[in-house]
């Protein structure tokens, strides 16, 4: 299906060196990735393109484009069937590079972003905690500092990907107690930390949906951190964080978009060659309808994640670019997810069968709903910051 109406010559160049990418990588290859297979050559020829780079400054070895060119590349690789990419790219770019661009130092941005870039590091962000998810400035997890200007941290995190392959993890701890922070978003410190150090223990955790990378619970017992460890302003890391939900939101947003194009792709392609009855089954209305409805709010979907990312990239007041973002992240994952169930439906009991992948897919957005960020958490910012409603927690 035709889903690009109007691009520039750029953005038709970029998804055509996209679409080339992509059609050297096959439903198999992201099952075996599924299964724990690192995509190194997929990765490679990423870094080969400049797509690992295109939020990353010239200077630095990146293109220096825009959140929304990232948006585009990320969508576009979804909806040909490259599953998962829009995680590899939160997890490495947006929690690396994002982050570094925001609120590193000269001497950081020199050290990682390069690598970043090429594909030669990976990275991690540790927030999430068992008693701390949504709520972060709940986190446990603590950065003692010591006479010498070291930091001994210690506590648990969960839900954190990647870290088996992660060269360095962004880690997010208390340097004050919730209690006695001037407000409790302050008082969070952001550390990058080895996460291959004995002091950082990881378990796998028993995940029952298609990622590209692993899950892990990690114990960290007596990890010593640096003053030079610390990314951007001690105490103020929930703030810098910010920098970061907004970009992750909206890449997660256009993969959900894009895995949603592609599960109706492959909806419509099965419903033209499956015979039920006299006919293709796509000549049923109850077959049409449900497609034409959700590939016109995939449309809607995508018009708001660009905007919001249109905005990021012009420096838009801050509060209105989150106000976008999440009604954008609202209605990507709720369409990307709900275009899938459409495709599973077409296709029948075959749907299930992991030949087809559709079932993969509606997994997959599944998760969207949930994180980064959930599907409530959207309405609630909406609700309190767009509408001036009380907030309701
Ligand atoms: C595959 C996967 C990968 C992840 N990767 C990372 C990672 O790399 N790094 C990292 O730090 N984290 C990661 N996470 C964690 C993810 O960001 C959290 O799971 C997410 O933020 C939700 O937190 P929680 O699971 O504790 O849910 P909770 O905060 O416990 O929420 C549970 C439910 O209650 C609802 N809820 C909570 N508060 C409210 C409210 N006030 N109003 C209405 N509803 C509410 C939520 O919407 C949700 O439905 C990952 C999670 C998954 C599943």
């Amino acid at each position: 299906m035709d889903f690009n109406f109007v691009e520039s010559d750029e953005h038709k160049m970029i998804r055509e060196t996209v679409e080339d990418i992509a059609s050297d990588y096959d439903d198999e290859y992201w099952q075996e990735v599924e299964s724990g297979m690192w995509p190194e050559e997929f990765w490679q020829d990423c870094a080969d393109a400049g797509f690992l780079g295109t939020v990353v400054s010239e200077e630095y070895g990146g293109q220096g484009m825009g959140l929304e060119d990232f948006a585009m590349i990320t969508e576009e690789f979804a909806a040909n069937g490259c599953l998962g990419v829009e995680m590899l790219f939160v997890v490495n770019i947006v929690f690396g590079a994002v982050t570094l661009e925001a609120n590193g130092n000269e001497e950081q941005k020199e050290e990682y972003l390069p690598g970043l870039v090429d594909g030669e590091l990976n990275w991690a962000m540790a927030l999430t905690e068992p008693n701390a998810g949504h709520n972060a400035p709940e986190m446990e997890t603590f950065a003692e500092e010591q006479d010498d200007g070291t930091f001994v941290i210690d506590g648990t995190k969960q839900w954190i990907s990647g870290v088996d392959k992660a060269d360095r993890m962004l880690l997010a701890a208390r340097t004050t107690p919730a209690e006695e922070a001037t407000k409790r978003t302050m008082g969070v410190t952001l550390f990058l930390v080895d996460p291959q150090d004995d002091a950082i223990e990881r378990r796998e955790l028993d995940v029952g949906i298609p990622t590209p990378e692993r899950q892990y619970e990690l114990s960290i017992d007596g990890y010593v951190a640096d003053e030079e460890d610390i990314i951007g302003t001690k105490e103020m890391g929930l703030y810098q964080l910010f920098d970061t939900v907004n970009p992750e939101r909206l890449i997660g947003a256009s993969g959900a978009i894009g895995v949603g194009r592609c599960a109706l792709d492959r909806g419509i392609d099965y419903a033209k060659n499956r015979e039920v009855f006299d006919g293709p089954i796509a000549a049923y209305q109850g077959i049409q309808h449900p497609i034409a409805e959700k590939y016109s709010e995939l449309h809607g979907a995508r018009e708001l994640v660009r905007k919001a990312a249109r905005m990021h990239d012009n420096e838009y007041d801050p509060k209105k670019v989150a106000e976008v973002s999440n009604m954008a992240k609202l209605r990507a994952s709720e369409a990307g997810h709900e275009a899938t169930d459409v495709a599973l439906q077409t296709h029948g009991g075959n749907g299930f069968s992991r030949e087809y992948a559709v079932i993969e897919m509606w997994k997959g957005t599944r998760l969207a709903k949930t994180a980064p960020g959930s599907s409530e958490m959207m309405k609630n910012f909406i609700a309190e910051h767009t509408l001036d409603m009380p907030r309701s927690y």
